[in-house]
């Protein structure tokens, strides 16, 4: 576990119009980098993961992660709605996801970030950097620091490459290589390491051990960004209902551990290790890019 420096400041832009263009991306611009198409990748991609089920040792490069992680990312859009359309809401979501990406321990990744339309408390994220919010999420977020909670839980994921690591991990008990290998130069070839990863983000979940730890690593990197570290626990709070059993899909059904669970877990990491950190909510910020844009349509 990396040791725990305080940034001291909120280092992230301190307008959207002063950010640099790599965090303003729009639902346009996310849409085409999502839409190349790399054939050689994708056949290397069922390849490399073809061997773990070999019992190979050879690990996914870089590259075949994010070309898995656009593949996978392409699919979920299509099952999920899509990107929405509001380019300053688009924008304003990368800014603080890239904000936050930076402080993580994989900060070179080139993350893209985007709102799906879709009234699900959800949010995923795909191998190599690729992080989707919900709308439905967006509207129950009250402030820039639980936004960036969220987006931190996220990022924690891929720092940590916990799908690639359960992905290897089934297919290795499988031992479906043959059906791993991408045999066309298409991205529906991508074969079963595609569809393995839509059902682990869609169907499945991640081990909940997996979740409770992106929990803690994403509120310390919100923190170390400038937020106020209870951002995650604050929007956990207001999605916990009465029972746990009223699952409603996304973050409040079985392929996440209770809300209830997680706030409690969470907070022992806040009262420890996060405690003292006095960080920004930016809340007239949020409500003004996300709140009052969303009323609006
Ligand atoms: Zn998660």
């Amino acid at each position: 576990m990396r040791k725990l420096i305080f940034a001291g400041t909120l280092l992230i832009c301190a307008g959207v119009v002063a950010c640099t263009s790599s965090q303003l991306a729009t639902a346009t611009e996310t849409g085409m980098i999502l839409a190349g198409k790399d054939p050689d990748k994708a056949r290397r991609v069922g390849a490399s993961v073809g061997q773990f089920a070999g019992g190979m040792s050879k690990e996914i490069s870089l590259d075949d992660e994010v070309a898995l992680g656009r593949g996978i990312s392409l699919k979920l859009l299509e099952m999920k709605g899509g990107l929405h359309a509001d380019n300053e809401l688009q924008r304003y979501v990368n800014m603080v996801g890239h904000a936050v990406a930076e402080r993580s321990d994989r900060p070179n990744l080139k993350y893209i970030f985007g709102v799906v339309n879709d009234e699900e408390v959800n949010a995923w994220a795909a191998p190599g950097g690729y992080v989707f919010i919900t709308v439905g999420t967006l509207r129950e977020l009250e402030s820039e620091a639980e936004l960036a909670g969220v987006l931190a839980h996220e990022v924690a994921h891929v720092q940590e490459g916990h799908m690639v690591r359960v992905l290897k991990k089934m297919q290795v008990q499988t031992g479906i290589s043959d059906a791993l290998k991408a045999t066309d130069s298409d991205y529906e070839e991508y074969g079963q390491s595609l569809e393995s990863g839509l059902r682990v983000l869609v169907e499945n979940g991640l081990p909940w051990e997996m979740e409770y730890e992106a929990d803690t690593l994403g509120s310390e990197i919100a923190t170390l960004t400038g937020y106020k570290a209870e951002g995650l626990r604050d929007f956990l709070g207001k999605i916990e209902t009465p029972d746990d059993d009223d699952a409603e899909g996304g973050w409040l059904s079985h392929t996440h551990p209770p809300v209830s669970k997680r706030i409690e877990s969470l907070g022992y990491h806040l009262d420890g290790k996060l405690a003292g950190f006095d960080g920004a909510s930016q809340e007239e910020r949020f409500a003004k890019y996300v709140t009052n844009r969303l009323a609006k349509k």
